[in-house]
């Protein structure tokens, strides 16, 4: 991608450029491997990104293949909006769209492959029964009585499961392999259940389905994938993995790879937990801005590039490790700033008075649209009588250090003149309802004639043109940065994780403003109109701030202090964890 930065070099990088290099790949072959029972996270990005990154630094190819080996959680729905969000990320798999149903009839038949050399059997013991017979990490497993059972039973069996003779959970078929190992994934491992369930493509030609560890590794052997690369998760199922590629006739030998997951605080990356957040009805969807899905972020105005940057700056490492979220917004900031244009809008407005302005006339000032870039323009905005500031620009009765608008000062507004406040106007309960000003008509464009300076800047908007709008600020929707670590994850949402403010007004160029596509409210933020716009209201939702707020409080506040040290130690734990 001519907008990407060179990726830095990575452990798996590294092998695959050996691997290329000693001759052992001649063309390298990845896959994305998504089961669709949920809409792609901001942790999956950087597995695409992985996936097909090496595929297009090294020019091989990468696969996306669907994991769809259970169907009870599987849906079109997901299988749409993750071909989408991988389109989207800026990869293309080409002809390369594959889905482990495809193979179902091979894997079944390599199932038999293993009945016949007596490398698997059919188990009728009950899950409870097998569990206890597993053993557990310290203690040995039991071989189970079917394990003696003939080929010949064996096959017939399995057969008749094919056949839909037997009820869902009433006989598995399980690799015959060691319950004595020391690795809990190769105390034969089931391969294959009973599931009476329509299949989104199979329909019902299916009732047994072969697990993840069966169908993985088979689906990468029979696409000739050279480098399987998972989460760390999967590090215990590699020698499994590689016990079905050396006992089955498969057409390669794909070797698995594995790095740590991305975490990233005050969000949680975990489908499950992400499908509980739609069904239960605490967002909107799956694309709720707050969600840290694909379709939540590009939703908030983020472009594919942040997310391409972001992933770059984190690396990949075997190392578990958290990512401050502040990270994502910086590489969202720094993706945004040279290219979103500049807009004025007022979120909580206060009217300013221009006493010495005719009423009833207006003018034209020109703003420029980018500041860093003179030939993105300039716009025409309108000045009048009546305009509106940011109430937070305001202060009757200023502190020191407060250097904007206060009474008898002079502040400039953007674009346009010094105005000085002479009054203030109250409302029935002495609430400030306007500012009574003047402007120095020689200060068009800025700058006084004689030299005097002020101390700030306002944005500001027309009471003649301003179009009223909604503006949505969003928050982490958690409230630790690491949400869950204490119990029950839904009692660490935030609360107000979403403030929504109905008063706010808008230069008119802003109202045809492209859906999703962030635009700079200046001094304020990043933030793009909305689909959830009507006819006659736009909505515009916040991508970004402009500053990472959270740093620059972090000297005096002891709180988020203390959650740094929560990350740094939940980091250090994740590290000591055994692989
Ligand atoms: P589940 O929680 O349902 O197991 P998953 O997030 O692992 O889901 P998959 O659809 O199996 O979802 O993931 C597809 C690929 O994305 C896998 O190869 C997985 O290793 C990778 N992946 C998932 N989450 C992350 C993450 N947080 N960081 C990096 N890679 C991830
Ligand atoms: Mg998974």
């Amino acid at each position: 991608m001519s907008d990407t930065p060179e990726p830095t070099r990575d452990f798996i990088r590294d092998i695959v450029a050996s691997d290329l290099e000693a001759g052992h790949t001649e063309q390298v072959v990845t896959r994305f491997p998504p089961e669709p029972n949920g809409y792609l996270h901001i942790g999956h990005a950087k597995s695409i990104c992985l996936n097909f990154g090496i595929a297009t630094e090294f020019k091989g190819r990468c696969h996306l293949r669907f994991d769809d080996t259970n169907p009870v959680k599987e849906e079109q729905e997901f299988i749409d909006s993750i071909q989408h969000d991988v389109h989207w990320l800026g990869f293309d798999w080409g002809e390369h769209l594959n889905y482990a149903s495809d193979y179902f009839e091979q894997l079944y038949e390599w199932a038999e492959h293993l009945i016949r050399t007596g490398k698997a059997y059919i188990d009728d013991t009950a899950p409870d029964a097998m569990r206890a017979q597993r053993g557990t990490l310290t203690e040995p497993g039991q071989n189970s009585p079917d394990r003696y059972r003939s080929i010949e039973e064996n096959l017939d069996l399995f057969r008749r499961m094919r056949a839909g003779e037997f009820p869902n959970g009433a006989r598995v078929l399980r690799a015959k392999i060691d319950m004595t190992s020391g690795n809990m994934n190769l105390r034969d491992p089931v391969l294959y259940r009973i599931l009476h369930a329509t299949h989104p493509r199979t329909g019902d030609k299916w009732c047994i389905y072969p697990t993840y560890d069966f169908a993985h590794g088979q689906s990468d052997a029979i696409e000739h994938v050279t480098h399987s690369i998972c989460t760390l998760e999967f590090e215990d199922h590699r020698p499994l993995y590689d016990w079905l590629i050396e006992n089955l006739p498969v057409p390669s030998r794909p070797r698995q790879y594995e790095f740590a997951r991305l975490n990233i605080s005050y969000t949680v990356l975990s489908k499950r937990i992400l499908t509980r957040l739609v069904s239960e009805k605490h967002v909107s969807g799956w694309d709720d801005p707050r969600m840290p899905t694909l379709a939540g972020i590009r939703r908030r105005g983020v472009p594919a590039a942040a997310i391409r940057e972001f992933v770059r700056r984190i690396g990949v490492a075997r190392a578990y490790s958290t990512v401050d979220v502040a990270q994502l917004d910086a590489a969202i900031r720094e993706v945004l700033n040279p290219s979103a244009p500049r807009r004025m809008a007022v979120l909580r407005p206060l009217k300013l008075i221009i006493e010495n302005y005719p009423a009833g006339q207006t003018e034209t000032l020109q703003a420029i649209n980018h500041p860093d870039d003179p030939s993105a323009g300039t716009r025409p905005i309108t000045f009048g009588r009546e305009i509106y500031i940011e109430q937070d620009d305001f202060m009757e009765d200023p502190p020191k250090k407060f250097f904007r608008l206060a009474p008898g000062r002079e502040v400039r507004l953007r674009y346009g003149f010094f105005v000085t406040c002479n009054e203030i106007v109250r409302g029935p309960s002495g609430e400030i309802v306007a500012l009574r000003c003047t402007y120095d008509p020689a200060t068009k464009g800025g700058n006084a004639p004689d030299g005097r300076k002020v101390q700030a800047t306002l944005h500001w908007v027309a009471a003649a043109d301003a179009v009223a709008a909604e503006v949505r600020l969003y928050e982490q929707l958690f409230n630790r940065p690491d949400p869950g670590a204490d119990g029950d994850v839904m009692a660490d949402l935030n609360p107000s994780s979403m403030e929504v403010l109905r008063n706010c007004l808008l230069e008119p160029a802003l109202a045809s403003a492209p859906e999703g596509e962030a635009v700079q409210f200046e001094r304020l933020g990043y933030f793009c109109r909305d689909r959830d716009c009507t006819p006659t209201r736009p909505v515009f939702i916040r991508t970004v701030g402009l500053r990472d707020t959270a740093k620059a409080q972090i000297e005096g506040n002891a709180q988020l202090r203390a959650n740094a040290d929560v990350l740094k130690r939940s980091a250090r734990k994740a590290e000591t964890r055994p692989g």
